[in-house]
């Protein structure tokens, strides 16, 4: 799973159950958020220095205990947060009309992973255009099939938004920009999710499937059979009749 945070709400139950920061180096973020999260349940100050020192950060681990470092450290998250509000959570609704376009791509399961991945951060961060970068980029990449960025994807990635312009980008400023062509907001909700982190309850809504054009049948491709026009029935059927010619031939 990637390092981006959507919901700090969520982030913040996860660290007072134990499991840790999310990210692995600057932890800052955090615990600011975890300081707001807790003050605003009415922990006192006191309270949360003893939460804090529990969770077993970075910067924790490097400061002796008791220490005026500690203290300093402490206080300066603590001022932060005083000034900081927590992001309203903002639901995701996925409508049928925006599967359906999804589905009707003939491209690899992944790429249409991917773009259901951005449709759902992009509707999360709810404007116009959406900030596109590397971290959101490896977000996208974390979640799906393929697990992380391997250097041929972007190519095929690339094609598929060419052919089918699931959405456009510009740079604004020297930062790339996402707008997203194939929202829909009216319609049959499909699901509901929380943010872009449980995006992957949604890929049991993606279908790899194209019609024969032989048999007229729908047959799932995959990525060994996605350029085929026929379904494997089909297949057969044209390899004998190659044969039998073949063998007519000699
Ligand atoms: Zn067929």
């Amino acid at each position: 799973m990637s390092e981006f945070i959507f919901d700090w709400g969520e982030n913040c139950e996860k660290i007072l159950n134990g499991e840790g920061y999310t990210t692995s180096k600057n932890q800052n973020m955090e615990q600011v958020a975890l300081f707001r999260y807790l003050m605003d349940k009415n922990y006192d100050k006191e309270e949360i220095f003893e939460i804090w020192e529990e969770t077993g950060g970075n910067i924790l681990r490097g400061v002796k205990e008791n220490s005026e470092e500690k203290q300093f450290i402490f206080e300066k998250l603590f001022n932060k947060a005083l000034k900081w509000t927590m992001p309203p959570s903002n639901p995701i609704y996925i409508y049928q009309e925006e599967i359906d376009i999804i589905n009707s791509m003939i491209v690899l399961r992944w790429i249409k992973e991917y773009l259901l991945t951005l449709l759902c951060v992009y509707k999360y961060y709810n404007s116009e255009w959406c900030q596109y970068n590397d971290k959101l980029r490896r977000f996208c990449f974390s979640v799906n099939s393929q697990r992380r960025e391997w250097s041929s994807l972007g190519a095929k990635l690339s094609d598929c938004v060419k052919k089918y312009k699931p959405y456009d980008m510009f740079i604004k400023n020297g930062t790339l920009m996402l707008k997203m062509n194939i929202t829909k907001s009216d319609g049959e909700v499909v699901e509901t999710i929380p943010n872009p982190s449980h995006v992957q309850e949604l890929f049991h809504l993606i279908k790899c499937e194209k019609v024969c054009k032989d048999c007229g049948k729908t047959f799932s491709y995959s990525s060994y059979t996605v350029n085929s026009e026929v379904c494997a029935s089909c297949a057969k059927k044209r390899l004998y009749k190659l044969q039998y010619k073949c063998h007519k031939k000699q």
